[in-house]
C-alpha cells in the first residue's frame, strides 16, 4: 500500500511539472538496477547452507563473550571455538574462489568494565572476525562492510555457564555475514568486477556492551577504511512460533538514526534548520536499501511466492521488501550499527518484523506451558535467506558505484522558486560516471523523482526548494548509485 501511494504522489508530481514549468525531463524515480551475474548468484544463497551455520553455531553450547576466558568448558564448547570456526568458514569459501577473501582476526583484551553497560567482571579476550573481498578500484573505491554478532547469552549475561544457543539473536546474523560471503565471492568467477571492497563481519562481545564493534570501528577509523555503508543484521531469524499471527514473513525492518551520533551542535542546528533531520547519511542508506529491494524482489506474480504461501498476491507489492523504520534502534534499545555511527560510518540494522522476546535472551525452560530460550526450531531458514539476499544485493549495488559526490551545494544567492545544485566529482569516478539529482516531498519517505544530469556537476531544476528535499548521487555506467548526498545553502 506504501508503495501504491508513493506512486501516486509521483504521479500527481508529474503533471504538476507537466502544468506550467520550464523544467522537461524531470521524471518519476528511474529504477535501479541489479545486474544478471549478481541476481542469480543471490539466487544461490540456500536455506541449507544458513541453516547449516546457525546449526553449527548453536552447537557450541554457548557463545557468551565471558566463556572464552573459561577454562572448565568442555573441548570444543564455548565462544573461542565458534570464533574458530567462523574463521575456518571464511578460509573455506576463500578456498572456493582461490584465495579471494582475507582473512582477518580482530583479537583484543577488553579491561575490567564496570561503568557504562559494565558487564566486563575481569579482563576478557575478544575475537571480531572478518573476510576482505578486495575490489579492482584501488583505494578509494567505496567499502560496504555486513556483520552480526556471534556471542549470545542467557537471562543472566554474566553467567557463561548456561546453554545459550542464540539462534535467531544472532546466529541468524552471523549466517548472512557468512553466506554474503560466498554468495559474493563468486561473483569474480562469474565475469562480474566489482571496483568496491566488501567486509564481511561476525563481531564479538555485543550482548555485555557492544565492545566487539566498538572496537572494530575503530580499528576502521584509525585505518581508514573508506567504508560508505555498514549493515548491520541483528535479529533476522523471522522468528516462527506457533499460534503466532502477527509475525510477517514479507517484511524486514531497517532501523537508522536520524542527526548523526558526531554531528556537532552546528550540524545539529542546519540540519533542524533546513528540516534535514530525515537526510543523514545513515538515513540515506536505509532509503536505498528501500529502492533496491524491488530490482531483485519482483513483485509477486513475477517471482516464486515466498513466505508463507498466498500471503497476499497484490502484484504491485514485492515479495519481500524492507520497511524503514525512523528511529536509530528499537525503543530504548542497542545493536552494533551504533558503534559505527559513533564513529562517524554511515550503519543501519536489519531486524525481523516481529520479535519474541519469549526467545531471545532467555535461559532455556518450560513454565506453564511457554517455552523458552532462542532455540533453532523457531528460526525460519528462508526468512534469513531473503534477508541475506537484500544484504547482499545492497552491497553488490553500491561495491560497483563510484563513491559518493563532494560539496554537495544548493545555490541560494537568488530567491526564486528555482533550484540550482552544483556538486564536484567524487574520490572514485570511474569512465562513465554521471550524476542523478532525486528529490522528494518533504513529506515522502522515499525519493520520487529523479533527473540526470549527465556527466555535468549542476543542474537547474524548475522545483522550488522550499518544497522538497534533494540528494545526488554519482551513477556508473551500468547504472550502479553510490548513495545520495543532500545539499548544502551556499550563497
Ligand atoms: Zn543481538
Amino acid at each position: 500500500m506504501k508503495r501504491m501511494m508513493c506512486m501516486a504522489g509521483w504521479v500527481l508530481g508529474t503533471a504538476i511539472a507537466a502544468a506550467g514549468q520550464t523544467q522537461t525531463g524531470a521524471a518519476p524515480l528511474a529504477p535501479l538496477p541489479v545486474n544478471a551475474a549478481v541476481s542469480k548468484a543471490l539466487q544461490g544463497i540456500s536455506a541449507e547452507q544458513v541453516k547449516g551455520d546457525i546449526a553449527k553455531l548453536v552447537s557450541f553450547g554457548t557463545r557468551n563473550t565471558l566463556s572464552s576466558m573459561d577454562t572448565t568448558l568442555p573441548p570444543g564448547q564455548g565462544i573461542n571455538a565458534a570464533a574458530d570456526w567462523i574463521t575456518s568458514e571464511f578460509q573455506a569459501i576463500s578456498a572456493q574462489c582461490g584465495g579471494c577473501l582475507e582473512v582477518k582476526r580482530d583479537e583484543f583484551v577488553q579491561p575490567t568494565t564496570t561503568t557504562g553497560y559494565g558487564r566486563i567482571p575481569s579482563p576478557t579476550k575478544l575475537v571480531n572476525v572478518y573476510a576482505i573481498l578486495h575490489g579492482t578500484g584501488g583505494d578509494k573505491a567505496p567499502w560496504v562492510l555486513v556483520t552480526g554478532h556471534y556471542d549470545s547469552r542467557a537471562t543472566d549475561v554474566m553467567n557463561d555457564k548456561l546453554t545459550s544457543p542464540g539462534a535467531n539473536d544472532d546466529a541468524s546474523g552471523v549466517a548472512v555475514s557468512i553466506e554474503s560471503a560466498r554468495a559474493l565471492s563468486g561473483l569474480g568467477k562469474a565475469g562480474v568486477t566489482l571496483t568496491g571492497t566488501m567486509v564481511f563481519v561476525a563481531v564479538a562481545g555485543e550482548e555485555q556492551g557492544l565492545y566487539g564493534s566498538r572496537h572494530l570501528a575503530q580499528l576502521a577509523k584509525s585505518e581508514g577504511w573508506p567504508l560508505e555503508a555498514v549493515l548491520n543484521d541483528d535479529i533476522v531469524g523471522g522468528d516462527t512460533t506457533p499460534g503466532e499471527t502477527m509475525q510477517k514473513k514479507d517484511v524486514v525492518r531497517v532501523f537508522s538514526e536520524s542527526i548523526p551520533a558526531t554531528a556537532t551542535p552546528e550540524q545539529q542546528r542546519m540540519m533542524l534548520g533546513l528540516g534535514a533531520e530525515g537526510d543523514s547519511p545513515s538515513r540515506e542508506l536505509a532509503r536505498q536499501i528501500v529502492e533496491l529491494a524491488p530490482s531483485f524482489f519482483k513483485p509477486m506474480g513475477q517471482h516464486p511466492p515466498v513466505g508463507r504461501a498466498g500471503e497476499h498476491n497484490d502484484a504491485t507489492v514485492p515479495a519481500f521488501h524492507p520497511v524503514m523504520v525512523l528511529r536509530r534502534d528499537r525503543y530504548l534499545r542497542g545493536g552494533d550499527h551504533s558503534s559505527f555511527n559513533a564513529e562517524g560510518f554511515t550503519a543501519v540494522r536489519f531486524t525481523e518484523w516481529r520479535e519474541n522476546f519469549d526467545h531471545q535472551h532467555q535461559t532455556l525452560r518450560t513454565e506453564n506451558g511457554v517455552e523458552y530460550g532462542d532455540l533453532l526450531k523457531f528460526v525460519d531458514f528462508n526468512y534469513v535467506v531473503r534477508v541475506a539476499q537484500l544484504n547482499a544485493l545492497t552491497m553488490a549495488s553500491l561495491a560497483a558505484a563510484p563513491s559518493e559526490p563532494h560539496n554537495v551545494r544548493i545555490l541560494t544567492k537568488a530567491l526564486d522558486n528555482n533550484s540550482e545544485l552544483t556538486w564536484e566529482a567524487p574520490a572514485f569516478a570511474p569512465a562513465g560516471t554521471t550524476y542523478e539529482v532525486v528529490w522528494r516531498d518533504t513529506d515522502e519517505p522515499e525519493w520520487t523523482h529523479s533527473q540526470s544530469a549527465g556527466a555535468e556537476t549542476h543542474l537547474k531544476l524548475n522545483v522550488s526548494k522550499d518544497d522538497v528535499l534533494f540528494g545526488v548521487r554519482a551513477v556508473s555506467a551500468a547504472g550502479d548509485a553510490s548513495l545520495p548526498v543532500p545539499p548544502l545553502p551556499a550563497r
